[in-house]
């Protein structure tokens, strides 16, 4: 069977989906927005990171490492620095399991998914990108009567679609940005693929909720709302829409992973405004899903 890497888990999550929701994060996304809450997540393979402010300058990654350096460019991702490491200064991000393995964990939860209408939502990066892993613990979850959502930023082939289509209760669609020039400046790829899936996905009758990321110079501006309004209410079946503003709350991960966040926050009373015209048209807010 499959295995997948995974480099998070956010149990009684109530951002992920309706109810309480255990969120599985999957490495690897092709995309790479400017905004991202979770740059991690970006690469595909198991990361080596340092927390420089857990560091006690002992010297024991030095000495662990085969290559003497803890060179980023030459590293193997042995793990001995991170092994010798006893303050957790040094951690790998990025753990390889398999669908069972994943199983036992979210069935922990079971009874507060019962309790509250919730789920298991798998996200990223974006999880397609590992979809044998992803359509084999979407089936088992099926099997054990536990809902499932699917975060995705749409940029996969139809055919990955495909293989979840039949185990997913509902997907978590991002809708960034309806121009494709704009759209490739700032997360590296066109939208053209993204809305074809969108398309075919809402024709399916699959359940789901847009989701639009508000971000400051990119389409924080009346107009891509606007465009949007008509976008979706061309969509077949009613699809709801949520705007998550964008932050900068991961300014610390950039920092570990010395890089630099350049996302900029809307302005205050944006997200009212644009809300506002969601509202009007009728398609904002996922409560009713
Ligand atoms: S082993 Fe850990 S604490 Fe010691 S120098 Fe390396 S990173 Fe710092
Ligand atoms: S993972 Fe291995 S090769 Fe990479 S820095 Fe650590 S000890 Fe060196
Ligand atoms: S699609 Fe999501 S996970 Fe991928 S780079 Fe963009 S914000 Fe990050």
């Amino acid at each position: 069977m499959s295995k997948g890497i995974i480099f998070d888990v956010k149990r009684f999550s109530i951002h992920d989906g309706p109810g309480i929701r255990t969120t599985f994060f999957l490495k690897g996304c092709p995309l790479s927005c400017v905004w991202c809450q979770n740059p991690e997540s970006i690469s595909e393979g198991a990361q080596i990171v340092f927390h420089p402010s857990r560091c006690i300058d002992c010297g024991a990654c030095l000495e662990a490492c085969p290559g003497g350096k803890l060179d980023t460019t030459e590293c193997i991702r042995c793990g001995a620095c991170v092994d010798v490491c006893c303050t957790t200064a040094r951690e790998v991000l990025g753990k390889m399991l398999s669908p069972g393995q994943v199983m036992n964990s979210i069935l922990r939860d079971r009874v507060f998914f019962e309790e509250s209408g919730g789920g298991v939502t798998f996200s990223g990066g974006e999880p397609m990108k590992q979809i044998d892993f992803l359509k084999d613990i979407l089936h088992l979850c099926k099997e054990s009567k536990i809902r499932t959502a699917v975060d995705t930023c749409g940029y996969a082939s139809w055919e990955s679609f495909d293989k979840t289509l039949e185990n997913t209760d509902l997907f978590l669609y991002d809708v960034k940005h309806l121009d494709s020039d704009i759209h490739e400046r700032f997360t590296g790829v066109g939208n053209k693929l993204i809305l074809e899936n969108l398309i075919k996905l809402a024709e399916s009758g699959a359940t789901i909720i847009l989701r639009i990321p508000l971000v400051g110079g990119f389409n924080d501006n009346r107009d891509f709302f606007l465009r949007a309004t008509e976008f979706v209410n061309e969509l077949p079946r009613y699809q709801a829409v949520d705007i998550l503003a964008c932050h900068d709350f991961a300014r610390g991960k950039y920092r570990m992973l010395n890089r630099e966040l350049c996302c900029t926050i809307p302005e205050d009373g944006k997200l009212e405004e644009f809300k506002q015209i969601l509202s009007s048209a009728g398609i904002y807010g996922s409560e009713e899903i």
